[in-house]
């Protein structure tokens, strides 16, 4: 099989101070990314060997394809390890503002206003229950952009949407600057957001 690598960040751990923390950023990557890795490739050893080559995407995307046992592995730590690869990407120092041209135009199309998307993105994502991200996703069905808030680390494709911006709240990523302030984590984040990132995924869709 092919193994999947943790990925390297695209910034050093400090590139995101003071919004989100060196150390922070220092233990999501190198222990909870790395542990995510480490489990998927366990968990794709004795799958059928079409199951276990597979791209990330289609692997969260295929979760029902596996077999019985490995499912709620491959879900949790596929999703993990592709989450978490979107997330880096999805971040960069001196991010944030607003998106412009067609992401703009999607998301006006969808929630009236940018600032209304954040409104409810921030909402939403503030209040899910135990750990899990908040996403802006893209689905081919209704050719919109939509909010959905998702459990653990199930990942959009494996619900049958497009992930395009995923913030993660589980408590690994904020608690060591924010404790139970989820909701200024989130702001914080905002100020990080990569939306050429974003842009260039939504022009695959
Ligand atoms: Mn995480």
């Amino acid at each position: 099989m092919s193994k999947h690598e943790l990925p390297k960040l695209p910034y050093a751990y400090d590139a995101l101070e003071p919004y989100i923390d060196a150390k922070t950023m220092e233990i999501h990557h190198t222990k909870h990314h790395q542990a995510y890795t480490d489990k998927l490739n366990a968990a794709l050893e004795g799958c059928p060997s079409d199951l276990q080559n597979l791209a990330i995407m289609d692997v969260v995307s295929n979760v029902e394809s596996y077999p019985d046992e490995k499912k709620s592995a491959i879900n949790f730590n596929g999703g993990g390890y592709y989450n978490h690869e979107l997330f880096w990407k999805s971040m960069k120092p001196n991010g944030g503002g607003e998106p412009g041209g067609a992401v703009e135009d999607a998301i006006d199309a969808a929630f009236g206003s940018f600032s209304s998307f954040k409104e409810k993105f921030s909402s939403n994502t503030a209040v899910i229950q135990g750990s899990g991200w908040g996403w802006l996703v893209y689905n081919l069905k209704t050719s919109k952009m939509e909010y959905k808030s998702l459990p653990n680390q199930t990942n959009p494709y494996t619900v049958g949407l497009v992930p395009l911006l995923g913030c993660d709240v589980w408590e690994h990523a904020y608690y060591l600057k924010y404790q139970n302030k989820r909701p200024d984590y989130i702001a914080a984040w905002w100020n990080v957001v990569n939306w050429d990132e974003v842009a260039s995924r939504f022009s695959t869709v």
